[in-house]
């Protein structure tokens, strides 16, 4: 395909989705825009070849990793969709693998074999609490103040945002929110005898890469479970190594009862999430598995992404902790040259933060990055918060360009003596 002109893909934008929507894409593309990708550079329509370490989490393997694309190659040559009235192997195999990766990983952790495939993170949130409501027979979640978790309706509700809920809030299912400063919240409220799950990010990543405090998360899991509420914890960010363990929460040792994953799963070339869960969650759709299905739900395409793409993080776990370093170390130098700028460095694993001072720095940031040939995403629940999301192929040349390039940034920023 020969990418068409800009200004007609502008235009197209324009018309057909969001006005401001294209107006900030031009801005930030400086009227090029995306023409092809591969490992940890976007190629535009103007010949630049800037680093991509945001994508929203979902590159975390790079742009087209060869073993994934290969996967789902062959099985693009062979049958794309489903009849969904007959078995199909790749969706089964895929189903094993995830499940089978979690449990060799974590041997010692509740058993997670049951497993759901949506197509967004927000299906897999919509699928673990719709199930916590039918088991326990009871309306409410507890979710984190911060928290996201998707703007589909359910997930939605579990989503704190003010701005992502307005006009909406009435339409939304009872959640209530908790300070994880409070560690005896989840025993309080589950006390109403009311309350279905407890849903936590063991790092709040769109609400600025913040960690929950271990010993909170613990006593919160420790409380829902002796009221008979479901533990769900949302690694959709997190999970597969973005934070270096496959999962946090499980490495934590908390009792999940559901395990949500998204974003990488599919290989970053496939949409693709699950919920992993124990069988007593997953009984209504052991019992009538029509009660919750989706058309493109185990979709082939997608599911041929996930043994080539566990197999392939796991292969550079080691890369990801090189990678770790460097870029814990570069931007903890960063925030010491730049502190006029940068409040605070968060982050762990390929999931980092720079906190910046005021709001107007970050936008003027993302755009100058773009133009020097680096690329992240924003926060969308957090307006000071600069995030960084290097892939876990990136080389010791693409760290070390990525941290020169923010270092030019905040000093052409830097209010000047
Ligand atoms: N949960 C978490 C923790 C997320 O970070 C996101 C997306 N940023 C979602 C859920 C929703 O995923 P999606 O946008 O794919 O629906």
């Amino acid at each position: 395909m020969v990418t068409p002109a800009p200004a007609e893909v502008f235009t197209q934008l324009k018309q057909h989705f969001s006005a401001r929507a294209s107006v900030t894409y031009r801005l930030m593309g400086r009227n090029a825009v995306e023409a092809a990708a591969s490992g940890c550079r976007v190629e535009l329509s103007d010949g630049r070849t800037p680093l991509d370490f945001g994508a929203y989490a979902v590159g975390l393997l790079g742009h087209r990793p060869p073993e994934v694309v290969e996967a789902v190659r062959e099985q693009l040559d062979r049958m794309t969709i489903s009849t969904r009235i007959l078995a199909n192997p790749t969706t089964a195999r895929a189903a094993a693998a995830l499940a089978g990766h979690f449990a060799d990983a974590y041997p010692a952790r509740p058993a997670l074999p049951r497993v759901y495939f949506g197509l967004n993170g927000s299906d897999a949130v919509e699928v673990a609490t719709k199930l916590a409501r039918l088991v326990t027979g009871r309306p409410r979640i507890l979710a984190v103040t911060g928290a996201y978790h998707g703007k589909s309706l359910g997930a939605l509700a579990l989503t704190h945002h003010p701005g992502f809920r307005a006009g909406l809030e009435d339409s939304l299912p009872a959640t209530t929110h908790l300070s994880p400063d409070d560690p005896d919240a989840v025993d309080r409220e589950c006390r109403r005898g009311d309350v279905a799950a407890l849903v936590f990010e063991p790092v709040q990543g769109e609400y600025g890469v913040r960690p929950l405090p271990t010993e909170v998360l613990a006593a919160w899991c420790r409380s829902a479970r002796e009221h008979g509420a479901v533990v769900i914890a949302d690694e959709i960010q997190t999970g597969l190594r973005r934070c270096g363990e496959p999962s946090l929460a499980l490495a934590q040792g908390l009792p999940v009862d559901a395990l949500l994953l998204g974003k990488p799963l599919g290989g970053g070339v496939m949409p693709l999430s699950a919920m992993l869960c124990t069988e007593a969650l997953y009984q209504p759709l052991e019992d009538n598995p029509s009660m919750h299905t989706a058309t493109f739900s185990g979709h082939p395409l997608s599911c041929a992404t996930v043994p080539a793409a566990l197999a392939t993080v796991e292969r550079h776990a080691e890369r990801g902790r090189a990678v770790e370093a460097a870029v814990r170390d570069g931007l903890t130098g960063l925030a010491e040259r730049h502190a006029a700028l940068v409040h605070e460095v968060r982050g762990q694993g390929l999931l980092w933060a720079l906190e910046l001072r005021d709001e107007a720095l970050l936008g003027q940031a993302v755009q100058a990055l773009a133009k020097r040939g680096l690329l992240v995403s924003p926060c969308v629940s957090s307006p000071t918060t600069l995030r960084l999301l290097p892939p876990i192929v990136a080389t010791d040349a693409e760290v070390a360009e990525a941290l020169e390039i923010l270092d030019a940034v905040l000093g052409a920023l830097a209010p000047k003596p």
